[in-house]
């Protein structure tokens, strides 16, 4: 019987995994080592309930009475913070789903792969702060990491039966977001709630803001270029806004390999779940004749500036990634909170980073993940600074 984690297991890629488990079997077919969540403590106690899973784990401590009160009488263990989520992390698994939102997905995935755990990556985060370190674990471990954001996923399909060398460029698509269509004269006032509707796809609140600032691309641009071991300017971004087409590989003879879906992540995580084989899945399958047209177009430098910051991230190099990623995500907290605006969040990033790398050398290359997680918390730091100061905004 496979063993199998999941981390973040309550929320829009933990509940997909959730339901293709289900699926394929539940307890039945796999013995569930350890779930995770974070606030959802309803929904983690009816998962564990429902798997048996072994171990229940919450982020936050003040969580945890109520998560015992509601496993109780079960024989699953429960636990809560950080360093539980890394011991859960540690116990073997076959297979485990990074699918916790943000850095703090970042110690559970370096544990996971010490075991020698295959790893379905969800968390775009762990390779844009520590890319080289995670892909040096994951070798010096014997684990395997396979990726699930659906364009990391498209790409890796697409290359399948392919040698990096003969790769020119790898395109990786984007919906433009809630703001595709908008004047960018607007943008400056967007609200929380108008920027955490998706066109096509169905995520969390935190990675429909990015998608609509673009950040979310931003990363995956990083993590394409840490994951396939790409050069940057190999890697180019097209607006789709059908999300159909997921990437496109282009190859040195001049033809394109591409990957096609229906926008729904339980795509690419039940083809990490399956892998190397393929299983039925349950989404929707692609009349194209109905479709008619897929359209694509250049994305616009003023509408999205996130794009310009990962170029540079990208030339800095080392731990350019971490700090990066850290700023990002307290801007992101703070237009969630409302106390900077939707365009604020690119030069609230862009001014940390440039804060940060007169007190540092952020191009240098971390050599362990304590690096990482300094600059982490320096990247915050000055971040949370700049937004008290009103600098960011
Ligand atoms: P959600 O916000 O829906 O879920 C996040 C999960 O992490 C929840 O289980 C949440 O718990 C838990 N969590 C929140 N904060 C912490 C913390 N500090 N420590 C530990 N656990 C925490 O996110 P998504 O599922 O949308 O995204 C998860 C990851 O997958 C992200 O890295 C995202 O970029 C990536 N991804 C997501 C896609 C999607 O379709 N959603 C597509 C491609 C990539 P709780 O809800 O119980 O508080």
């Amino acid at each position: 019987m496979r063993s199998l984690s999941v981390f973040g297991a309550t929320g829009s890629i933990g509940e997909s995994t959730f339901d293709l488990v289900m699926r394929q079997g539940g307890p039945r077919a796999y013995r569930t080592v350890a779930l995770t969540g974070g606030r959802n403590i309803a929904r983690l106690a009816q998962q564990a309930r429902t798997l048996a899973a072994e171990v229940a784990v919450t982020a936050y401590d003040e969580c945890l009475p109520a998560l015992r009160q509601a496993l109780a009488g079960t024989a699953t263990e429960v636990a809560a913070g950080p360093a539980a989520l890394a011991e859960a992390a540690a116990r073997q698994a076959d297979w485990v789903m990074s699918g916790i939102v943000g850095a703090a997905g970042l110690v559970p995935g370096f544990a996971a792969l010490k075991t020698g755990a295959t790893l379905a990556l969800a968390n775009k985060e762990s390779l844009v702060a520590a890319g080289p370190l995670l892909l040096e674990a994951a070798a010096r471990h014997k684990a395997r990491i396979l990726p699930v954001d659906s364009e990391h996923s498209a790409v890796f399909q697409s290359l399948l039966a392919e040698d990096m060398v003969s790769v020119e460029r790898i395109i990786i698509t984007a919906s433009g977001g809630a703001f595709r269509d908008w004047p960018v004269e607007r943008l400056a006032a967007a609200t929380v709630a108008e920027a955490s509707c998706h066109p096509n796809w169905a995520m969390g609140q935190r990675i429909t803001i990015d998608s609509a600032s673009m950040f979310n691309k931003a990363l995956e641009i990083i993590e394409t270029h840490e994951f396939f071991g790409i050069a940057p300017e190999r890697i180019e971004v097209l607006i789709h806004p059908e999300s159909l087409v997921h990437a496109l590989v282009g190859f040195r003879d001049g033809g394109m390999i591409g990957h096609l879906g229906a926008p729904d992540m339980r795509h690419a995580i039940g083809y990490a779940l399956n892998w190397p084989d393929r299983a039925h899945l349950p989404v929707a399958r692609l009349d194209l004749a109905r479709v008619g047209r897929l359209t694509f177009a250049t994305p616009d430098p003023a509408r999205y500036p996130a794009l310009r910051l990962a170029r540079g991230v990208m030339d800095t190099g080392g731990l350019a990634g971490a700090a990066f990623n850290a700023a990002k995500e307290v801007a992101l907290d703070a237009f969630i909170a409302g106390r900077v605006g939707f365009l604020d969040m690119a030069g609230l990033v862009e001014t940390t980073l440039s804060d940060l790398s007169g007190r540092m050398a952020l191009g240098k290359r971390p050599t362990s993940l304590d690096m990482v997680l300094a600059t982490d918390a320096e990247a915050r730091r000055i971040a949370t600074m700049l937004i008290a100061a009103g600098k960011g905004s």
